[in-house]
């Protein structure tokens, strides 16, 4: 899962990227309005955390552009303290959820979770593909109730699998939702990710769709 952090201040900016990069996410961060609505346009992200008072443009306005262009990730905004306008303004243009400055750093931890299962359909905080379970809570991955241990490559690409269970999935789209935009991407290495996601789980988890990608499914389940 990938998320892109658009703030300002550098050092909250530091924060908010490390938080949820300790919390297994790939994360891009922009420090002003221009930059981040640039990568909203043009990268695939899971979800955007976006200050609203932003150098060069404001983040209402990335907001309203992002949603005319046809942008429709999940979008948790950043407002100041005792600005109720700044939060209807923020939903009007979008938004899906807000927090208000300062915050605790796990309240936005799950805010960000709720969004990224909630636009992937999923209401329940534990994903579950056959025995295999994902708490999004604390990351923890079980199968038929034996902890897996994971690296967090191969946490990241199980848990992109586990939020989009059910339908085919291209190698690029996988790419481009477990590495930020500074990694080196080398394609080579999702086959073994998920050659080792198969070993370490269950065979017959994962399904090799050639030419078009791969598909997690419960065990009978197609496609
Ligand atoms: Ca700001």
């Amino acid at each position: 899962m990938r998320v892109l952090v658009v703030e300002d201040e550098p050092d909250l900016r530091r924060q908010v990227k490390r938080a949820l990069s300790e919390s297994g996410y790939s994360v891009d961060e922009a420090p002003d309005g221009e930059e981040g609505e640039f990568l909203g346009d043009t990268e695939p992200y899971d979800a955007v955390v976006l200050d609203l008072g932003l150098p060069k443009v404001d983040g209402i306005t990335v907001l309203n552009h992002w949603r005319a262009a046809g942008r429709d990730m999940p979008v948790l905004i950043l407002t100041a303290r005792d600005s109720w306008n700044e939060k209807v303004a923020g939903f009007d243009a979008g938004a899906d959820d807000y927090l208000t400055k300062p915050f605790h750093m796990e309240e936005l931890l799950a805010r960000v979770r709720a969004l990224i299962r909630r636009s992937a359909g999923h209401a329940a905080p534990t994903l579950e593909c056959g025995p295999v379970l994902l708490d999004t809570r604390t990351g923890k991955v079980t199968n038929d109730g034996a902890t897996v241990s994971l690296t967090a490559h191969e946490f990241k690409v199980l848990t992109y699998f586990m939020h989009h269970q059910g339908r085919v999935v291209s190698q690029t789209e996988l790419i481009e939702h477990i590495y930020d935009q500074d990694f080196d991407r080398d394609s080579n290495t999702i086959e073994v990710f998920i050659a080792r996601l198969r070993k370490k789980l269950l065979p017959e988890l994962i399904k090799t769709h050639r030419g078009r990608g791969y598909s997690m499914n419960a065990p009978g389940e197609s496609p």
